[in-house]
């Protein structure tokens, strides 16, 4: 899943080196430019990786370069509905311990 990713941020910052195919690497939420200046989910305005179908609801997807969107870190984290929780914050302590 890793090298995809990478060859996805590569082909987004392909397309967006030339003005003809600019519009196809901008973020699929926003349609903001995104910075391709930076590593991948760095900044707000840098590139991630979105499923257009969401992976909980079409798992067979998740590796599927048709599925991919071209997103910012921000708008892909605050869609966030599906972000992982499993480093946890612990068990909360009772308030009288
Ligand atoms: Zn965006």
């Amino acid at each position: 899943m890793h090298a995809l990713r990478d060859d996805f941020f590569e082909e987004g910052k392909r397309l967006d080196a030339d003005p003809e195919t600019r519009h196809e690497a901008d973020c699929w939420l926003c349609h903001g430019r995104i910075d391709y200046t930076v590593p991948a989910a760095t900044t707000p305005d840098s590139h991630t990786l979105d499923h257009a179908k969401d992976v909980d609801t079409y798992p067979e997807l998740q590796e599927d370069p048709d599925n991919f969107r071209h997103c910012h870190f921000n708008c892909n984290s605050s869609r966030g509905k599906r972000a992982p929780n499993d480093q946890g914050l612990g068990e909360q302590m009772p308030a009288w311990w």
